[in-house]
């Protein structure tokens, strides 16, 4: 039986006096097409690739993999990552997600052409993670090369899942809350806005650096590098069926490549608890960490959501929380502390909240040894219980 086709038509650039916008229109069987695109401020609109569709395929290939259908497009791909994307990452993520099919992609032509790109680029949240990637790839970075030049800010699903007014509102509080720390450092922060969520609705979690590294592939004119700052460490990091796709980043990542941009899995090579050591030796997270979950807080820590409690466990563990005064409420977390204690130990299996317990009492006390046992024994019995 021939599979059903998803066709990826040309890409339009469309320059207005305040925005740019590079679009396409996407047709799948029996339904009316949809346009999905992508905009920026209309002072990079020459950063935008328009000679290749390679953001469009990476940003839709996963949910043509759900729908079971052949990927075609009107434009020509890079040779290199067609390659990658056919032979390992549709492969790797089959593997990851039973869900998806193996489909195939059929590109226009193939490219090898590259533009002469200087830009190095990470994401900026404010997090953990993203401070991390500032350390390593700005702060500490001696090579000219290979230090981050631009931060780039993306609405491809991460800002709630409300309404595409809601979640854009948050987007622009979110990166007004960014630019103090990227103006003190004296590094642009670009806002990418998409419909990529809404033309293509999605599980995030399960698609994460794929929607964010297409956003790099739409705008190969201007990078030619992208630091994308994964969550989990080298060791947790496997190809099994998972719910969140950050455990296969160090695997999959570098596969959305082409001849002119290399993507590149960072933060791997550490744990939770190195990252948050390595991140307060860096002065400006004293004032500008932002780890919360909790959208009412527009952006300020709310010290009890599941984020902001881990970090600031961490934080206290290392003897650093003191340096933290600015951003975090202690007070307030002490008093829900002794419960998430209770917490980490029976109820979180494989989280950081594991690793952070027994990086830090596993070692020292034979009590707290016996109850992270208990609480391993607590969940398989759970488990089983449940079958
Ligand atoms: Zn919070």
């Amino acid at each position: 039986m021939k599979l059903k086709e998803m066709r990826i038509g040309s890409c339009v650039l469309e320059v207005g006096a305040d925005s740019a916008r590079l679009s396409a229109p996407i047709t799948c069987a029996d339904e009316q097409p949809r346009e999905l695109w992508y905009s920026l401020p209309a002072a990079h609109a020459d950063w935008f690739a328009t000679d290749r569709c390679d953001g469009f395929v990476v940003a839709l290939l996963l949910q043509a993999m759900e729908r079971n259908e052949n990927i075609v497009t009107d434009a020509p791909m890079s040779s290199r990552l067609w390659h990658s994307l056919s032979q390992f990452y549709i492969p790797m993520m089959t593997q990851a997600f039973p869900n998806l099919h193996r489909i195939k992609i059929v590109p226009a032509a193939l490219t090898t052409e590259t533009q002469p790109a200087a830009g190095v680029a990470t994401g900026f949240s404010g997090g953990i993670d993203s401070f991390a990637a500032v350390v390593r790839h700005f702060a500490q970075e001696k090579s000219p090369e290979h230090r981050v030049t631009h931060f780039l800010f993306h609405n491809v699903g991460s800002h709630g899942n409300k309404s595409p007014e809601a979640d854009r509102n948050l987007f622009r509080q979110r990166y007004a809350l960014v630019q103090p720390f990227a103006k003190e450092v004296e590094i642009p922060t670009v806002p990418v806005d998409s419909n990529l969520a809404y033309a293509f609705p999605i599980d995030f979690m399960k698609m994460h650096h794929a929607l964010n590294a297409s956003v790099l592939l739409v705008l190969q004119n201007q990078f030619r590098r992208y630091f994308y700052a994964s969550t989990y460490k080298y060791v947790d990091c496997r190809v099994a069926p998972v719910k969140d796709i950050a455990y296969l980043d160090p695997m999959a990542v570098h596969l959305l490549s082409t001849e002119g941009l290399d993507c590149v899995s960072t933060g791997s090579e550490m744990s939770r608890v190195e990252k948050t050591a390595l991140v307060a030796t860096y002065e400006p997270s004293h004032r500008y960490l932002n780890v919360c979950v909790d959208a009412a807080f527009e952006g300020r820590n709310c010290s009890v959501c599941f984020k902001c409690r881990r970090t600031m466990l961490t934080l206290e563990l290392l003897g650093l929380d003191h340096l933290y005064g600015q951003v975090f409420d202690f007070e307030k977390f002490a008093k829900v502390r002794q419960r998430y204690l209770k917490e980490i130990i029976l109820h979180y299996p494989h989280s950081f909240e594991q690793e952070i317990a027994e990086a830090f009492y596993a070692p020292r006390s034979r009590a707290w040894r016996w109850l992270i046992k208990a609480g391993g024994w607590y969940r398989q019995h759970r488990q089983y219980r449940k079958k």
